[in-house]
């Protein structure tokens, strides 16, 4: 099965969780803001193993910006 990651960039608070749990994925970006590795409009899409990862860092956000959703039936995971 293959997720999206939508993250709300803009209401990111530069806390620093993500990229501390999943630094893979997840990075610092010049403005201080969490920035999604190789994102297009602030989206991509990820592979089964690379859930547990991107799920964590998503529970981690204080402020909610990060959802993740199954691609095929549209099921918002968080
Ligand atoms: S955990 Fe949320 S608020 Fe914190 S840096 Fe990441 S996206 Fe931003």
């Amino acid at each position: 099965m293959k997720y999206r990651i939508e993250h709300d960039r803009e209401n990111c608070i530069a806390c620093g969780s993500c990229w501390s749990i999943c630094p893979e994925f997840w990075e610092q970006g010049e403005d201080g803001k969490s920035l999604l590795k190789n994102n297009k409009n602030n989206k991509l899409v990820i592979e089964e193993k690379d859930l547990e990862c991107n799920k964590s860092a998503a529970e981690s956000c204080p402020v909610n910006v990060i959802h993740i959703i199954e691609e095929d039936s549209e099921n918002k995971l968080i």
